[in-house]
């Protein structure tokens, strides 16, 4: 089968990483960096409670380009396990049934929870995170019958959605109804990790949300406040215009685009019925503004900018994949006294007095029709054209880039 993986070692890394300085497509192009398109063994199913599944879209998330940039801090490099095959976000057909499986048949489209916690990797005795259905926070990441990994597309037992096919344990694996599409399928995750953001830090009644950025999670954030019915104002800070029909399309109140100039600092502030005041130097400061911001990029002009536009006493929910970044003026964070959550991944969600996985739910909004995601999908390539997809995921203004699919 095939598969892009990424392979690690210190030479590779070292070289890609200098030369990358000078053109991204360095990551891609050159012999020695860390990403390669191989043929490889097919995935074999770690033990009789596995499917494999063929993929029929692999999504492109922000994180692996983090990953194929570079961009990474070692500190979750213990979770993952090399040569591994690169992709969480995938929808598909299941293709082979382990013994101990059922209520799966071959031919079943499906969608994966990728997050690899004590349940998929064999462990008895679940750990306390998993007890509770936080499987994101699983703390045994690196333990039991399959290598580390966080995530299928982290781990070298389990292969990814970049490649033909990959395999899950039956507990990550949820049916995808008629109803559904692939596009919507392949947003699953993504739309999850938007639904989980929110539902752990839910907007307070008649509050006021800024979203700050508007790639697939921004969106996704716009449109999983409004899938499930929260009644809030809601803001929206794009970087290209073309994303400012999709906040509105998806439910935003407002949508300020980045200016070079501060005019965007004055649009905000009044969109959020803040005040600015004005320093002794430098850019006007803000006072006042939203209840609850969802930081979704994860630069340090996004985190500045979440921070400045935080009311008094609010929270900022860090969706954005920030590793080493200088330049943070922490100075609204104990004046203002705020809070600041992060959010990874998803797990379970309490609907109506029903535990279920956090995608379950995102297949049901889906089904029910409160969000049709499938207008973010922009890009589609067969694996092969994976360096021409990557070059049109990292450069988003030149197509109008959301989300790049991978069709092995
Ligand atoms: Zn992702
Ligand atoms: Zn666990």
């Amino acid at each position: 089968m095939k598969s892009i993986q990424f392979d690690y070692n210190v030479p590779r890394y070292v070289f890609t990483k200098a030369v990358g300085r000078i053109s991204n497509s360095f990551y891609w192009h050159t012999r020695l960096s860390c990403l390669r398109l191989r043929e490889i063994e097919d995935m074999k199913l770690p033990n009789d409670e596995w499917v494999k599944i063929k993929v029929k879209y692999g999504g492109i998330c922000g994180s692996d380009l983090n990953l194929i940039l570079l961009n990474d801090s070692p500190k979750s490099s213990p979770f993952v396990s090399f040569p591994f095959t690169i992709g969480h976000e995938a929808v598909g057909e299941i293709v082979e049934v382990g013994k101990m499986v059922f209520g799966f048949e071959v031919g079943d489209r499906v969608v994966v929870d990728p997050v690899l916690s004590c349940q998929a990797r064999g462990i008895k005795e679940q750990c306390t995170a998993c007890k509770k259905g936080h499987y994101s926070l699983c703390e045994n990441k690196h333990e039991g019958n399959i290598s580390p990994g966080l995530l299928i597309g982290t781990c070298r037992d389990t292969g990814g959605s970049w490649g033909t096919s990959f395999v899950a344990h039956h507990s990550q694996v949820l049916k995808l109804p008629n109803d559904v599409s692939d596009l919507n399928g392949v947003l699953v995750e993504p739309f999850s990790c938007a639904l989980h953001a929110v539902l752990q830090n839910p907007p307070p009644k008649n509050s006021t949300v800024l979203v700050v950025g508007a790639g697939v999670i921004g969106i996704c954030v716009v449109a999983a406040i409004r899938a499930l019915g929260l009644d809030c104002k809601v803001v929206v800070l794009v970087k290209h215009p073309f994303q400012q029909q999709l906040a509105e399309k998806y439910g935003a109140d407002e949508v300020i685009t980045l200016s070079r100039t501060n005019a965007y600092l004055q649009q905000t502030a009044t969109a959020l019925n803040a005040k600015t005041l004005n320093p002794v130097f430098g850019s006007p400061v803000i006072h006042g503004g939203a209840d609850i911001v969802y930081e979704c990029v994860g630069r340090k002009k996004s985190i500045n900018d979440s921070l400045q536009f935080t009311k008094s006493g609010g929270k900022v929910v860090l969706l954005g994949l920030a590793s080493f970044i200088d330049g943070i003026d922490w100075t609204t964070v104990w004046l203002n006294e705020l809070s600041i959550k992060g959010s990874f991944a998803y797990g379970t969600v309490n609907q109506e007095g029903e535990q279920l996985r956090t995608l379950q739910l995102a297949i049901n909004l889906m089904q029910s029709g409160k969000v049709d995601l499938s207008s973010l999908i922009t890009h589609r390539f067969p694996l092969e054209d994976y360096r021409k997809a990557l070059e049109t995921a990292t450069s988003k203004s030149k197509g109008s880039t959301m989300k790049v699919v991978l069709e092995p």
